[in-house]
């Protein structure tokens, strides 16, 4: 039989077949499960909610069918998830990390993972000969983020993928802006894909989420499910319920979002006032053929710098009135962000860069909006 679209997919994958029938599924509260009369546990699995639980198994089996997967692991945050993946490593073990990506990556790595003999290089990732040149033979890891946080940068994964292989090294993406629905780094061979499904995947900003998604390595499931339930970092079966609802409109939300934020960043390219934007949907991005051969849409974040500097960046967060000024992103409201005054002094975001994340309201409200404030 053919296989379903992602639309379909995300409705029919979050369904709890064992509910007397209601439509949406409950959720289990019971931090713990009756044993069998001889003791043992029973066949459904569950033992202790921090090992598992009726409502993190049907989002696990959800992600790992989004993503092309064979297995998911459902954690409390976005860097819980990352977390895990770095506690997987031993001590004399060296790291690739892209030199941008979502800041507190650099914190985890080098304030604690440096501290049991973790190395890590920062390297410019759109750049494959500088990644080759930067493996050691001591490499057990290549960190992607594309597109990255904030400056939307793009890197190979397949590309990427081989230099780790063929240095017996692993690949993990972290796949958060481009959600499943428009990039799949499993199927381009990398070996884990990594969600803050804070993100998209929740998709309303009200619940904080993190996941893993391996494919066909039973030594790496076997690792990470200890992980993430000796470590503990779980997400509660609320929490489980409402990532689980937000995929339902994931496909949905994501292709609507695309589209207004392509719409944006055209307008926003052509302003005076408007020095640069980065976004992997404009002809003018310097990685524009690999947006084109790995991702089906360019997504719906974007970074501007604005002409000036610091002042004028925070002034234009004031003047817009649908832009929201806070940080996070995926949810169905607009958000905009001073990425430098969060990433604090050692960052070296630009002054002037705003990071845009393009909700679900009707594009041309939202272009109005920058023609308002733009002046
Ligand atoms: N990865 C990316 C690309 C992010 O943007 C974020 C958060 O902004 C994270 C990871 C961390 O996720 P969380 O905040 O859910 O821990």
């Amino acid at each position: 039989m053919k296989k379903n679209h992602i639309d379909t997919i995300a409705i029919t994958s979050t369904v709890l077949h064992e509910n007397n029938g209601s439509v949406t599924p409950p959720i289990y509260l019971s931090t713990t499960f009756e044993r069998n009369a001889d003791g043992t546990i029973p066949e459904n699995g569950y033992l202790y909610n921090r090992h598992d639980n009726p409502n993190r198994r049907v989002l696990e089996q959800s992600l790992a069918i989004l993503e092309r997967g064979s297995d998911a692991f459902a954690f409390a945050s976005g860097m819980a998830a990352i977390n895990a993946v770095f506690q997987t490593l031993r001590a004399g073990d060296h790291v690739i990390l892209p030199d941008d990506a979502y800041y507190s990556i650099f914190l985890l790595t080098e304030d604690f993972f440096s501290q049991f003999g973790v190395t890590f290089s920062r390297v410019d990732q759109s750049n494959l000969e500088q990644i080759r040149a930067e493996v050691q033979p001591n490499t057990r890891l290549i960190w992607i983020e594309t597109p990255s946080n904030p400056m939307l940068k793009l890197a190979d994964i397949a590309g990427i993928t081989k230099i780790a292989h063929d240095n017996n090294a692993l690949c993990a993406v972290d796949n958060t802006w481009a959600t499943p629905v428009l990039q799949n780094p499993l199927v381009l061979g990398a070996d884990i894909s990594m969600h803050s499904t804070t993100k998209y995947f929740g998709g309303h900003s009200d619940v904080l989420g993190g996941a893993l998604i391996i494919n066909d390595n039973p030594k790496l499931a076997e690792r990470l499910r200890k992980i993430q339930k000796i470590g503990g970092a779980v997400p509660s079966p609320f929490d489980c319920w409402l990532v689980a609802r937000g995929i339902r409109t994931l496909p949905l939300r994501v292709k609507t979002q695309t589209k207004s934020a392509q719409k944006l960043a055209d307008y926003l390219s052509k302003h005076k006032k408007i020095e640069s934007v980065s976004y992997p949907g404009l002809k003018t991005h310097p990685q524009y053929a690999i947006a084109q051969k790995q991702m089906s849409l360019p997504g719906a974040m974007l970074s501007i710098q604005v002409i000036g500097g610091r002042n004028e960046a925070m002034q234009l967060t004031q003047r817009l009135k649908l832009f929201i000024h806070a940080t996070s992103l995926g949810g169905v409201e607009s958000l905009i962000e001073h990425r430098k005054s969060v990433e604090g002094d050692a960052s070296v975001t630009p002054e002037n860069l705003l990071r845009i994340s393009v909700g679900i309201e009707h594009y041309a409200d939202l272009i109005a909006d920058f023609k308002q404030a733009l002046g």
